[in-house]
């Protein structure tokens, strides 16, 4: 399958991403993933995207473009992908049409997962990241420890809150979303081929793309 997973942070869109993978061997693509393990390495792409990313901002399109025009290319994504956090802005859409028409490459549909705002920001708040930038599994302290206390049970690295995700950071991210990302709804909506959940529960989300899959 090919779809756009579209969302406010916390909304859901990396765990419904993940769960999506196991059912065909599509592959999941978080440009944030990508970003956190290019600042953990200190690569170059690494050190232009951090003050971005800290501060609750975006990451220029450019750079995002070209990240994603090379991972499109890489031959897991034969098999179909989930794009979560990408696209987040309206050059990021267009370009990615154009980008998809080249690799003659369709998309299924646009998901988009709506969360109410203070679902999201309680998630946020209490969510804890595996720091391994190969696994950076989540979290929640509440809903999902865990075992040993900050220790990752895939990898065993020590779990932490991001960077981003202090209380400032979190706010200004959500206005982020609002401003640049929110349009993409209706960019969508007139390309015919979206699909609006609204649901705080994982497997619902997952049900419905399932069942728009089966047509
Ligand atoms: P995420 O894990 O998707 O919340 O992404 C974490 C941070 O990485 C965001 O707050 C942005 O600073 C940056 N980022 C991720 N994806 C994009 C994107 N498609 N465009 C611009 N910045 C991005």
């Amino acid at each position: 399958m090919r779809l756009i997973l579209l969302g406010a942070p916390g909304a859901g869109k990396g765990t419904v991403a993940k769960l999506l993978t196991q059912l065909d061997g599509s592959v999941q693509i978080s440009t944030g993933d990508i970003l956190r393990g290019a600042v953990a390495a200190g690569t170059e792409l690494g050190l232009k995207a951090k003050e971005a990313m800290n501060s609750g901002g975006l990451v220029s399109d450019d750079l995002i473009m070209g990240i994603m025009e090379e991972r499109l290319q890489e031959p897991d994504c034969a098999k179909g992908f989930l794009l979560d956090g990408f696209p987040r802005t309206i050059p990021q859409a267009e370009a990615l049409k154009g980008l998809l028409t080249k690799l003659g490459i369709e998309l299924d549909f646009t998901v988009e997962i709506d969360v109410p705002r203070d679902v999201i920001l309680d998630r946020l708040t209490t969510r804890r990241t595996c720091s391994n930038s190969a696994c950076q599994a989540i979290y929640n302290v509440k809903s999902n420890p865990p075992k040993q206390e900050g220790v990752c049970d895939k990898c065993g690295s020590p779990v932490i809150q991001r960077d981003d995700e202090t209380e400032e950071a979190i706010s200004k991210r959500l206005d982020t979303y609002d401003e640049m990302t929110a349009p993409l709804v209706g960019f969508y909506k007139n390309e015919g081929n979206l699909l609006t959940v609204s649901a705080t529960d994982s497997q619902e989300v997952l049900k419905a793309i399932q069942d728009k899959l089966a047509g």
